[in-house]
């Protein structure tokens, strides 16, 4: 490759033509569909989902790839944004609920922030596809009680349905990561899954909570929850915050926001 790839962007690109494919394949992508795809690099996945779609956007922090595709792939159904990702707004390109749908080989040191971001934008979204650290995915996936399950699986599992798709080996990349990767599917619960709740609320419990994961909750979260609180609730104060399911949480929320 005479690219130089920047490792601090996370620029591994993919390069088994066989895993390109299966990819493309799990996105299934339609005609009539307005897809986003963030961190283009090489344009791996760009190329071939282009011509399958009514639209594809593209968020890319590099120049010199943005500047690349723009030569190689002159089409007008394909939009380029030169930003950075984390501070890009879904509704810049998209105003009809439900109708936009995402995909990415992320950069994985901002992974986290950018679910983060994206959560912030969620009525916009169909179904995001990303490709990300297979412990991320593990994060994302898990049930209360393992050793996975955390602040990013609580909030996550809020919003979406969270289904993992395939395992990918380092290999499958260039330069290879140090890390196994894994891609997933996470589609927004509409209508909501769960009941509404205050976010900045639930959001300072679960970070309070998983900070003391191994504590006892009536330690935890003393700040919030009195024993009287927690015979309301029905949740045992003996229980550790990483046992508790995403609806028990949204019901402490909702109990403390009436
Ligand atoms: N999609 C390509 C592929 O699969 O071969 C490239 C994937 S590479 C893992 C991640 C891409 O995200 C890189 O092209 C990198 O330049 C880009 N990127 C990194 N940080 C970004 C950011 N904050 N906003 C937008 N793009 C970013």
């Amino acid at each position: 490759m005479s690219f130089t790839p920047i490792k601090k962007l996370g620029q591994h690109f993919l390069t088994d033509p066989a895993l390109i494919d299966i990819l493309i394949q799990l996105l299934c992508p339609r005609k009539n569909q307005h897809w986003l795809e963030i961190g283009a690099g090489l344009g791996a996945l760009t190329r071939p989902l282009t011509p399958l779609v009514k639209r594809l956007d593209v968020v890319e922090i590099d120049h010199r790839l943005i500047k690349t595709l723009k030569e190689t792939l002159p089409t007008p159904t394909l939009i380029f944004h030169e930003q950075d990702v984390l501070r890009f707004n879904l509704n810049s390109i998209a105003s009809i609920p439900r109708s936009l749908y995402i995909c990415g080989n992320l950069p994985y040191q901002i992974s986290t922030p950018l679910l983060f971001h994206i959560f912030e934008e969620l009525p916009l979204i169909h179904s995001l596809f990303f490709m990300l650290q297979k412990e991320v995915v593990e994060r994302l996936a898990a049930n209360p009680g393992e050793k996975s399950y955390g602040r990013l699986t609580v909030h996550t599992q809020y919003y979406c349905q969270v289904i993992p798709l395939i395992d990918v080996p380092p290999h499958a990349f260039s330069p290879p990561p140090k890390v196994r990767s894994a891609f997933v599917k996470l589609i927004p619960y509409s209508p909501p899954l769960y009941p509404p709740v205050d976010e900045k609320l639930f959001h300072d419990i679960i970070q309070q909570a998983f900070m003391a994961r191994r504590k006892a909750l009536r330690n935890a979260l003393k700040k919030w929850l009195s024993p009287i609180d927690f015979e309301h609730l029905a949740i045992s104060p003996q229980a550790r915050p990483d046992q508790l399911t995403v609806a028990e949480y949204v019901r402490i929320c909702q109990h403390l926001f009436r």
